[in-house]
């Protein structure tokens, strides 16, 4: 039996949307991955405000985000450690709760190109799979230069595989990914509620209901 392979996707999702759905849901294909967990990082009740919902709205929208995809799941997991999260610290736990299974870490390059600033980012990198994924306004290639020389040759541009086979994954891999990434971010999803603007077709339909009933994001 091949090692079960397991995609993390972290994020304030603040809002979730569609642009992260279509992401994983590419993922998930091309990596054949058993499942995907949407892990919302907990912020500090002191730095919460109009801008950022409270850790349980965030939540509560993956939740309903992830419904219908059998493959995706929400985590608590570092919502409930109430204590500012760090990958480090995430990928630990969630390896000691999937023993035998491979993790790959799913980021858009917006958020890979930052890793430098991340906690322990080198035993991060040495602890789990990367894929970075495209996003729209980002140059995919730039994740290269961002690393330290002796990362670079864990890179693989997987932008011509089609399924990413067993043979093509070493350990500590960092996969390059050019998906067909949705223009949305959760910035403007909240600028466009400030501004009283739709948001159909931006996230799922249960969220914007969630959104609307809990009159998130209005000043
Ligand atoms: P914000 O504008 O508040 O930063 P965001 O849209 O960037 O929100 P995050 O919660 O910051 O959403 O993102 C979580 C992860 O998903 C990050 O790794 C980010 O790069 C990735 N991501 C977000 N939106 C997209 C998208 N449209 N396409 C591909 N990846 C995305
Ligand atoms: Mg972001």
């Amino acid at each position: 039996m091949p090692e079960e392979r397991i995609g993390l996707l972290g994020g304030t999702f603040n809002p979730i949307h569609l642009g992260h759905l279509r992401a994983a849901e590419e993922i998930e294909e091309k990596f054949s991955l058993a499942a995907v967990l949407f892990i919302p990082s907990y912020i500090p009740p002191h730095k919460l405000t109009t801008e950022i919902a409270a850790p349980a709205d965030r939540l509560a929208m993956v939740k309903l985000a992830v419904q219908g995809w059998p493959r995706f799941a929400a985590s608590s997991i570092e919502i409930e450690a109430r204590e500012t999260s760090y990958s480090i610290t995430t990928i630990d736990k969630v390896k000691r709760a999937y023993q035998d299974a491979w993790l790959f870490f799913i980021v858009g390059v917006d958020a890979f190109l930052e890793i430098e600033t991340w906690k322990s980012y080198r035993e991060v990198l040495e602890q789990c799979r990367f894929i970075v994924v495209s996003r729209p306004g980002y140059s995919l290639g730039q994740a290269k230069k961002v690393l330290p020389g002796e990362y670079r040759d864990k890179i693989l541009d997987a932008r011509g595989l089609g399924r990413v086979g067993q043979s093509s994954i070493r350990k500590n891999q960092i996969f390059l990914v050019d998906i067909q990434a949705l223009d949305i971010s959760s910035t403007e999803i909240r600028r466009r509620i400030r501004r009283g603007e739709p948001i159909k077709g931006l996230v799922p339909e249960a969220v914007e209901e969630y959104i609307n009933n809990n009159r998130l994001y209005q000043e």
